[in-house]
């Protein structure tokens, strides 16, 4: 847990300047100085490193446990009671003697981000074989696929991936040296080098030493070095060396190797050798699961109905469901009862989601377009309201999807939040038999067609 808070210390503070407007002298004199000593129990004990001790841990106590303690909250979905505490009288607490545990130094010379592991990656169809792969590997380094090479679209989960095989690495095998790498710092790294000149040859040992005495090799967005003669030259030596000795590499790129047109043939050897996995676009149950997990992450509780709203229109990057979900949430805040409505929703995204054009008729625009001609909003439809007129301007939307979309009925059916694919059908049968019988729901619909193809 305290690892945990380590971590998240920056945010925590973060959160107390943007959220709760802590700025100026309080910051300095109060915050700015507060260190996170320990946690025991149920209780963070937090250090005072300022002027004036006594008085202020009086005040800061006062005026912000109570915050950390709901941001830490927040953060962690865990309620800690706050204890604030100056230097002298935390000597008293060390007595139980520190676990020594060299989890964070090494977190830190990884240079990973412990936010990404195998816990908070939702796997799917899209993904699976990617995740099995990724476990096997960090579960027994260089025994199992190696290199490991991970490919796929942007905003995929490929760094996520990446990312969660070290941290699983540095907490389950405290003697195995883990660095992960983005391709532009090992290019970047390379280039100063070589601006450095011939001369400079403790610069390039340095490099090599940092980069060939580890145990597990995570590089990221590998795309970025391939084709670039030097770094490229320079990652061969450095993959070699590390492959020879036996050592896990895991590679992730936005395309399989054999599209890449400028890779080294050594190379194309050596990654034959291992094993080449890709990841998907996600799939509907996918992008859901994501966005709940985000939505608990944030401690929101944000309806269904919305979280499909986000999945039905952003479909092809993680990336940016969640920042839809960001957004979302933080146009709530802007409005005067902070609630996160459909039409909050819509409003936020209304970049995102691109606008219909007349070729391209959905479900959203046909919800729209009847909930417009009968005077309702858009959630009734979607919701459970059974008023004649609600349950009739559903039913008309079922019918128009069906011969306008093309869906099926199930789709329908989850889209417009029914409980299963009966209702669907059952609309669509109703509307086209009352077309042929009365003459007004025939009107109707006519000029529902004229205002879905204007
Ligand atoms: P890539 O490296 O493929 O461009 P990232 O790994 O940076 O994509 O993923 C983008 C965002 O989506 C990150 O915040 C990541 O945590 C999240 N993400 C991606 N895949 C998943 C998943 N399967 N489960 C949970 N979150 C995911
Ligand atoms: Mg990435």
């Amino acid at each position: 847990m305290y690892e945990l808070l380590v971590s998240k210390w920056d945010e925590i503070i973060d959160k107390l300047i943007n959220e709760y407007g802590v700025s100026g002298v309080s910051l300095k004199s109060w915050i700015l100085p507060l260190k996170l000593h320990s946690v025991e129990g149920n209780t963070v004990n937090i250090i005072f490193n300022g002027e004036n001790a006594d008085f202020s841990i009086t005040i800061i106590t006062k005026k912000y446990a109570t915050l950390f303690k709901i941001i830490i909250e927040e953060i962690t979905g865990i309620e800690f009671d706050i204890r604030i505490l100056s230097p002298s009288t935390s000597g008293a607490i060390v007595e139980v003697p520190e676990v020594v545990d060299n989890f964070t130094p090494r977190l830190e010379s990884s240079r990973l981000n412990p936010k990404y592991d195998f816990d908070s990656f939702i796997v799917g169809y899209n993904n699976n074989l990617a995740y099995a792969a990724a476990l096997a590997v960090a579960e027994s380094p260089g025994n199992n696929w190696n290199p490991l090479f991970i490919y796929g679209g942007v905003g995929l989960g490929k760094t996520h991936l990446l990312q969660a095989i070290g941290t699983f690495i540095i907490k389950n095998n405290p003697n195995l040296k883990v660095l992960y790498t983005p391709s532009e710092t090992f290019t970047n790294e390379v280039i100063d080098i070589l601006r450095g000149g011939n001369k400079d040859n403790s610069a390039i040992s340095n490099f090599r030493d940092k980069y060939r005495n580890i145990d597990v090799f995570l590089v990221d967005d590998i795309q970025f070095i391939i084709g670039k003669d030097r770094t490229q030259e320079e990652f061969f030596h450095t993959f070699n060396t590390l492959y020879l000795d036996g050592k896990q590499i895991v590679i992730t790129s936005d395309k399989p190797p054999k599209e890449m047109a400028t890779l080294d043939n050594r190379f194309r050897t050596r990654f034959s050798e291992g094993i080449t996995v890709d990841i998907q676009s996600p799939d509907y149950e996918t992008r859901m699961a994501i966005l709940k997990l985000n939505a608990e992450h944030m401690n929101y509780h944000i309806d269904e109905l919305i979280l499909k709203y986000i999945a039905d229109n952003i479909k092809s990057n993680i990336r940016e469901l969640e920042g839809a979900l960001n957004k979302i949430v933080l146009y709530s805040k802007m409005k005067p009862d902070h609630e996160i409505t459909l039409e909050v929703a819509q409003e936020a995204l209304k970049d995102v989601i691109s606008p219909v054009t007349d070729s391209t008729i959905n479900i959203d625009y046909i919800v729209k377009t009847v909930a417009d001609h009968f005077n309702i909003s858009e959630s009734d439809i979607y919701g459970s309201r059974k008023t004649k007129d609600i349950a009739f301007a559903r039913q008309i939307c079922m019918y128009l999807c069906f011969n306008y979309v093309k869906c099926t009925y199930e789709e329908i059916s989850i889209s417009l939040n029914r409980k299963d694919h009966s209702t669907a059908h059952y609309a669509v049968k109703k509307i086209n038999n009352l077309i042929t019988t009365d003459p007004i729901v025939k009107d109707t619909v006519d000029i529902l067609k004229k205002k879905l193809n204007k």
